[in-house]
């Protein structure tokens, strides 16, 4: 069977009839049991997408135009989604054999265009990381390198993807957990603007930040995949009241662009040389073919990361109080009292990582200290969101690295916590403002590793977005490899 990698040419070949969906749910099923070491799949949907795959083609026999949008769509989802009667466990213990009681809304829109879902993957414990070694399953392996971590915190969601296992996977993003991991694989990642895709279902890490995104090969397929869950929806207050275009159909990109850039960015002291040539080399190549690039003032780079650990633990330490051992998933045995079964449940259930950021949360927001930190990262916060705001009003796109270097060993960061935070450094400034970003393949390290560019846009553009990553994939990304 051939390596299909986007929809389009699965669709294609289901017309002509040259497959069916059950071949194509068998194949992703050996494939997924051939990749099993590298600890993507958390749980394997088996049965229920063979037989899924089964009455899809049946209906396609009788009814083909009754076929939903996604129809030949076979998708992974992270495991912070919910999907009624099936455990939804943010790779935790605390949530250990916690089964969904209903369906996030992003799920159930895909389920209602034909989408299969093949199963459930592997995370950072409550997408808190940025290696997906943060998980009670272990950790995802990159299949490109099995000692370098897959990035995180959708690392399964990436590998899954990297390894023709799913065609798509569903992850969040709230700090660059969607874009990272994809350019640490050498996929595609987006997480569109705050607000556009209903987190009715979806897991909550810090509110004001977190956000559905996608990995695929493709971005007709991210197009097609946002566009379907995106939309108003009665369980989500911040969910937009825009219907959402048909992005996948307006792909086309033509004109010139106007894209900004930070120097402070491409010289940062983090950053890899061959990442900096790349980049580099992409902005003479974009300007070679008309478009305006051009280098402007982004004086709060360094002020990022750490104004998003004091506002994320904040919310966090309020968002995971809900996780007490006595409404969800694990308790502990050893208790003798009701405040015993709290400390206990929560002590064993949670991993040291996100009890640390529980207690950094709870701190900046106690009465002695709110001011001091949450107050003030806040005020950091708004600065970094208008200047972006700011920069997006005279340009289409602020280009940058999606990440500062490509993935490094399992292992490797395990002494040095604040090393893999200000790895996010690229990522996060999209989250910060709400805006929807990207990250496309650029090209391969020479230690083999691939890694990303990232593109970001003012909020709502999503369709000026994937029709400038179509036509950079097809012109300019494509025509530097060579
Ligand atoms: N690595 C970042 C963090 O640990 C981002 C995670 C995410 O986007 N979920 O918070």
């Amino acid at each position: 069977m051939p390596n299909y990698n986007s929809l389009v040419a699965i669709k294609k070949a289901l017309r002509n009839e040259e497959l069916t969906c059950s071949q194509l749910v068998e194949y992703y099923l050996r494939k997924i049991q051939a990749t099993d070491d590298l600890n993507a799949y958390i749980e394997v949907f088996e049965e229920k997408a063979i037989a899924r795959a089964i009455e899809l083609d049946a209906k396609f026999k009788s009814k083909p135009d009754t076929c939903g949008r996604l129809f030949g769509m076979v998708v992974s989802i992270k495991d912070v989604l919910c999907y009624k009667d099936h455990k939804v466990t943010a790779a935790s213990k605390i949530l250990e054999n916690f089964s969904s009681l209903y369906t996030a809304t992003a799920v159930q829109r895909l389920l209602d265009e034909d989408a299969i879902i093949i199963g459930r993957v592997n995370c950072d414990q409550f997408a808190m990381g940025s290696s997906n070694e943060n998980s009670i399953y272990g950790p995802v392996k990159n299949a490109l390198n099995k000692e370098k971590v897959p990035g995180g915190s959708s690392g399964g969601s990436a590998v899954a993807v990297q390894t023709d296992t799913c065609l798509a996977s569903i992850g969040s993003d709230t700090g660059g957990s969607v874009r990272q991991p994809a350019a640490f694989c050498g996929i595609i990642g987006m997480k569109p603007t705050y607000g556009r895709i209903s987190r009715y279902g979806l897991l909550a890490y810090a509110s004001s930040f977190d956000q559905i995104g996608v990995l695929t090969r493709s971005v007709s397929d991210a197009a097609l995949l946002i566009e379907v869950m995106a939309g108003p929806d009665e369980f989500d207050a911040t969910v937009s009241h825009n219907p959402p275009s048909y992005y996948s159909k307006k792909l086309e990109f033509d004109g010139k662009a106007k894209i900004a850039y930070f120097d402070t960015a491409l010289n940062h002291s983090s950053i890899d040389p061959e990442i900096k040539k790349s980049s580099t080399t992409l902005i003479e190549n974009l300007k070679a073919d008309g478009h305006t690039v051009e280098a402007v003032d982004f004086e709060y780079l360094d002020y990022i990361i750490p104004a998003y650990y004091v506002l994320t633990t904040a919310e966090a330490s309020s968002n995971l109080s809900r996780f007490d051992g006595i409404r969800f998933g694990y308790r502990s045995e050893k208790v003798t009292s009701l405040e015993d079964t709290y400390k206990k449940s929560r002590t064993e259930g949670f991993s040291e990582e996100v009890k640390k950021r529980i207690m950094l949360g709870t701190f900046v927001l106690s009465s002695g200290y709110y001011d001091a930190y949450y107050t003030k990262a806040q005020k950091v916060r708004r600065l970094i969101k208008e200047r972006t705001e700011e920069i997006l009003k005279k340009y289409d796109f602020i280009l940058m690295p999606t990440s500062p270097a490509p993935a490094w060993n399992i292992g490797e960061m395990a002494d040095d916590p604040v090393q893999m935070y200000l790895a996010d450094i690229f990522t996060v400034q999209a989250n910060m403002a709400g805006i929807p970003a990207i990250s496309l393949p650029l090209a391969t390290h020479s230690n083999g590793m691939p890694f990303g560019v990232q593109l970001m846009a003012s909020q709502f553009q999503e369709s000026l977005l994937f029709s400038f990553s179509q036509y950079l994939m097809e012109n300019i990304i494509e025509k530097e490899k060579v």
